[in-house]
């Protein structure tokens, strides 16, 4: 006996993680001995040819540790057999049962029904699609383990093709004696084949080889579960196990998880930020005359958080390394006149500025703003939209990349394409930032690479998102916050009211305007159909004209040719139209301080972040204004809180917040407009509360555990999917 228990098999090829496989005589002769096994190709695990690699390699899984960060979506209970009289339609369970009868009937289409019974109760079980084999086999007296889901059917409760198994043969079954995990959609690749797998690669954790690169000073403080029970939890949850939990992402094993992701992308975000501040860039630190000239021009001095950040922006530009910062400031704050004077800086010295605006509206918009602001000073400022055509615009870009003569160049995206090339690029502001991701920010980066120096960057942002989400979603920047609004504003009063009481608007409408002041009406956005969306505004457009004669309506929408919409919107601020009629477009639009009311319809459809904006073009000048939100009854809840959530706050950083509770920053920040990508654990709104703690980690990371960084990124973020090129 001991001398068999002592000989290693000869035929067997066990692959204990850490060590050389059996069969290899000399050790050393192993490929690589460092490579710790998790970090080993997926081909190393039993089962794993070159076809299934490949299918693996394209969900990002090579390495075997891949395996175990590929996280359970959800999990399904087989540890217990259920029994038939208490299922419930739509539960999945395990459940055990002797057939009764087993028929193939035609009912549109050849099926075979099988009916068990367990003496709680009975169930029927539908195939589709059955073999003979199969057919011989599902007979009455046998007896069945069965495992799906239970809905309603024409004969009682029943399972569409259930997975099942004889439970009468000798060597029955057991139930698992864990959760079942079922892993994320994976083309190709079976759940009882990812199952095996991850088996496998949770054997390497059990015997502790999944390195833990989170120090254990750092772990000390979490309070949570090491990385190899949380694994071995989240992968394999014990019979009893608190599902509720689980599937709301609340286990501190997933907490543990969270954590280490969140960490990973802050410093890959981090790491990105130093790399490109490593890179030279033109110090812009001139005596200033421009900006002054402007200063006395303008007919307002600059609020104390306005000069803040200004502050902050002109000491990043004498820097000799890029800027990357982001103002973030309330709807009115007045980021643009922020942005004008920084860009006089680089434009005093030499430099050209591009200034990036998210629609063409916009674009036009800090166009007019910028020449109102620089034609004084003989600065001219260029305007690449897409109007511009043909020879006038083969002239535009000429001159663009001529340099000096077009100190200014403002535009959409459009200013990033192929054929756009700046002569002396120095500062790209973007405006806001929130529609651009960090992969644009990186190629815009790269558009102003001249003479081996790159531009500095500056973001404008009027969505004021908190702190912590801040610190995550833009790690890769430095922040200012002008958190005051220019003086005399009156904070808007905001009203909710029924749409049955629109005539009540209508009389609020005439009061204001024989007072001399201007309104908006902003009508539904009706994404299905431009057309529709039309339809409406004329109609409005049509039944307020009548209703209020001797007002001059005017009418703005998307479908109008940019002059004409622009003529109207001119028209507006000049005061030449009363009320002005007008799809969502005017969200990002017209300053027009003399516009003291903004009717909003159908206002339980829109986002917080939109009702903010849209309510931001009243209340710019010194007189109160107001804004009536109406809405269409029966309200959903969703719809009442957002609707509440206006009426109580006129603070951006408050509505983002309660936007934040209502919706998750997936949505409020626009995951995909970020290029902050997608998690595998890690929800920020749920995990919020993790950030803090994650902020701090990540300086003791870069501080005293540089060389973990690296194992970290491969792990979570994978080798092809990086922030930049870090
Ligand atoms: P936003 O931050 O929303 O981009 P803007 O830059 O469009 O805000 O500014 C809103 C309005 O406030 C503009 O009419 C602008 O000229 C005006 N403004 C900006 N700064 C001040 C200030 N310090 N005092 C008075 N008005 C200001
Ligand atoms: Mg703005």
């Amino acid at each position: 006996m001991p001398e068999r228990a002592s000989r290693p098999p000869s035929d067997t090829v066990v692959c204990t993680p850490g060590s050389a496989p059996a069969h290899v005589r000399n050790p050393a002769a192993v490929a690589k001995p460092e490579v710790p096994p998790e970090l080993r190709p997926v081909t190393t695990l039993k089962g794993v040819g070159d076809a299934l690699a490949f299918k693996l390699a394209k969900l990002g899984i090579e390495a075997v540790q891949d395996l175990l960060f590929l996280l359970p979506n959800r999990y399904e209970d087989r540890t217990r057999i259920v029994p038939i009289g208490s299922l419930r339609a739509g539960d999945r369970a395990v459940v055990e049962g002797e057939v009764q009868l087993a028929e193939v009937v035609f009912r549109k289409r050849r099926q075979l029904l099988v009916r068990i019974a367990d003496g709680s109760g009975f169930l029927t079980l539908r195939f589709f699609y059955f073999t003979a084999a199969q057919q011989a086999q599902l007979v009455r007296g046998a007896k069945l383990r069965c495992f799906g889901e239970a809905r309603r059917g024409s004969l009682g409760l029943e399972i569409v093709h259930p997975e099942y198994r004889r439970a009468d043969v000798t060597d029955a079954q057991r139930t698992e004696d864990s959760l079942t995990p079922v892993y994320p959609t994976t083309e190709g690749v079976q759940q009882g084949r990812l199952r095996i797998l991850t088996a496998q690669a949770l054997a390497a954790v059990e015997n502790r080889h999944v390195r833990d690169w989170l120090p254990p000073t750092l772990l000390a403080d979490l309070e949570l579960p090491s990385l190899v029970e949380a694994l071995t939890y989240v992968h394999r949850p014990p019979p009893g196990a608190d599902v509720e939990l689980l599937a709301a992402g609340a286990h501190p094993a997933q907490r543990r998880l969270a954590f280490e992701e969140l960490l990973a992308h802050q410093l890959s975000l981090r790491l990105l930020r130093r790399e490109i501040q490593a890179d030279p860039a033109w110090p812009l630190a001139p005596p200033g005359e421009l900006a002054a000239r402007l200063r006395t021009n303008l007919a307002f001095a600059l609020t104390g958080a306005q000069e803040r950040a200004l502050a902050d922006v002109l000491a990043d530009l004498a820097k000799p390394s890029p800027m990357l910062r982001l103002v973030q400031g309330d709807v009115g704050s007045g980021k643009t006149v922020v942005a004008a004077l920084a860009a006089l800086a680089a434009v005093e010295c030499g430099f050209q500025v591009a200034l990036m605006a998210p629609t063409e509206l916009l674009a036009e918009q800090h166009h007019q703003n910028f020449d109102r602001w620089l034609r004084p000073l003989r600065l001219p400022v260029a305007l690449l939209s897409g109007k511009l055509t043909g020879r006038a615009r083969q002239a535009t870009l000429d001159a663009i990349r001529a340099g000096a003569d077009v100190p200014v160049v403002v535009g959409t995206h459009a200013l990033f394409q192929e054929g756009v090339r700046f002569g002396k690029l120095a500062l790209v502001i973007v405006d806001e930032q929130h529609r651009f991701g960090v992969h644009q920010r990186m190629a815009l980066r790269e558009k102003g690479l001249a003479d081996g120096r790159f531009p500095h960057q500056l973001i404008m942002t009027a969505t004021p998102i908190p702190r912590t989400l801040a610190m995550t979603a833009y790690a890769d920047l430095d922040v200012s916050v002008i958190d005051e609004l220019p003086p005399g504003r009156t904070p808007v009063k905001t009203v909710v009211l029924p749409e049955a009481r629109r005539d009540e608007i209508v009389q609020r409408i005439r009061a204001a305007c024989a007072e001399g002041r201007q309104a908006y009406w902003v009508c539904p956005l009706i994404e299905e159909s431009d057309e529709l969306e039309y339809q409406a505004a004329e109609a409005t457009h049509a039944a307020l004209t009548g209703a209020l004669p001797g007002l001059r309506v005017g009418l703005a929408h998307g479908r109008m040719t940019p002059a004409k919409k622009e003529a109207v919107m001119a028209a507006f601020k000049r005061g030449e139209i009363d009320l002005l009629v007008a799809t969502t477009v005017i969200e990002v639009g017209v300053d027009v301080p003399n516009a003291t009311l903004m009717v909003i319809e159908n206002a339980e459809r829109m986002g917080l972040a939109q009702l903010h904006q849209l309510r931001g073009r009243v209340g710019r000048g010194a007189a109160e204004s107001s804004c009536v939100l109406l809405y269409r009854a029966p309200l959903s809840n969703p719809a009442r809180e957002r609707l509440q959530v206006m009426r109580e706050t006129n603070d951006g950083f408050e509505v983002s917040r309660r936007d934040l509770e209502l919706r998750g920053p997936g949505e409020l920040l626009g995951t995909r407009q970020t290029g902050l990508m997608t998690m595998k654990v890690a929800e920020l709104s749920r995990d919020a509360d993790l950030l803090p703690r994650v902020q701090a980690a990540a300086e003791v990371m870069l501080d005293r555990h540089p060389d973990n960084i690296g194992h970290l990124l491969r792990r979570w973020i994978g080798a092809r999917e990086r922030y930049g090129k870090v």
